[in-house]
């Protein structure tokens, strides 16, 4: 059966990710693009629809964790904290078609993942309970703005701290360390994006990634679509020839597709953080002493395990860096 007959995605069993999951290479940086919403199709040689990286800061460097952490149930008056606390519940802005990091169970109905744990790590903090969390699906173009606008509390979103985002958004320290790999049919030649010359690699709106398909020397034909999932799509249906992101998102993708194989080493660096507004800066120092917390008493690991186990051992969380 060729990869044109295969229909819409189905979700993975934790068996099929154990199988085909592969996570490795070095990081050799390419320049971490602004990640602002693009979209449509780039034409094989037209100039990258993207401005010059931005190199004006240190994206790892967030707000340093100030005094004690509270006592959930216990945040300081006139915070943000107090204000969630009084509201009854965190929202967390996420998506929900990225399998082990911010995916719907079928079985559930709930989003779950990596990155839903980040958030509920942080309700746990402020109440006590990490079931008062009420999840907003957003698109990836809408990381940014939701964050500013107050219609989320937080985003947690396979999402990468940069400079250019910075300009508009706060985000945590780093969680988690991902970078960009190239997803293709499982009989492809392709080793690398290097032999994607004039095809067409598809990446979500507003994604680090579509950026670095657009900047890619050998010149493929840079696809926009709303979700990666909406890039899997494409892919089953032959409409596009690769799909190039994260790591941790192509291997999900790889989970739920038999005909698809990811290949090549990682190219960028792509740094998670949480990103909130920058109107409570606050905000931002207390979920970074959460994240401070919960690397040295194993909960970081735990999660990793939980979500990321199949992969082999957990790595050392990343450490925190601070401005
Ligand atoms: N991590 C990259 C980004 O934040 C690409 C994947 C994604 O869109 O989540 O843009």
């Amino acid at each position: 059966m060729t990869r044109t007959r295969m229909g819409l995605a189905v979700i993975a069993t934790g068996a099929t990710l154990l199988a085909l999951a592969g996570c490795a290479g070095d990081s050799s940086p390419l320049p971490s693009a602004s990640g602002r919403a693009t979209t449509g199709t780039q034409a094989p040689g037209q100039a990258p629809a993207q401005a010059a990286p931005d190199k004006s800061c240190n994206p790892r460097a967030s707000l340093k964790p100030t005094g004690t952490l509270p006592q959930p149930g216990h945040m300081p008056a006139g915070s943000y904290m107090a204000e969630i606390q009084k509201r009854g519940r965190l929202i967390l802005g996420t998506s929900q078609d990225t399998l082990l990091f911010s995916s719907r169970n079928p079985f559930t109905g709930k989003v779950e993942g990596f990155d839903v744990d980040m958030g509920r790590q942080i309700a746990q903090a402020i109440f006590g309970d990490p079931d008062k969390i009420q999840i907003k699906v957003i698109a990836y173009d809408k990381r940014v703005s939701s964050a500013m606008d107050g219609s989320v509390d937080i985003v947690a979103d396979t999402m990468t701290a940069n400079c250019a985002r910075w300009k508009d958004v706060n985000f945590s320290s780093i969680y988690y360390e991902a970078g960009q790999r190239v997803l293709v049919s499982s009989d492809s030649t392709a080793k690398g994006m290097d032999d994607l010359g004039g095809k067409k690699v598809c990446a979500a709106s507003g994604s680090t990634s579509y950026d670095n398909i657009a900047a890619a020397p050998s010149k493929p034909i840079a696809v926009a679509k709303a979700a990666f999932g909406d890039c899997l799509v494409s892919f089953q249906q032959n409409e596009v020839d690769a799909i190039s992101t994260d790591d941790t998102i192509l291997a999900g993708m790889a989970a739920q597709d038999p005909y698809a194989k990811v290949v090549g080493p990682k190219f960028t660096q792509e740094p998670y953080g949480m990103a909130m507004s920058q109107k409570h800066p606050e905000f931002t120092s207390f979920v970074n002493a959460v994240l401070a917390k919960n690397r040295a008493n194993g909960t970081w690991t735990a999660t990793y395990k939980k979500w990321l186990g199949a992969f082999g051992a957990a790595p050392a969380p990343p450490a925190a860096e601070y401005r």
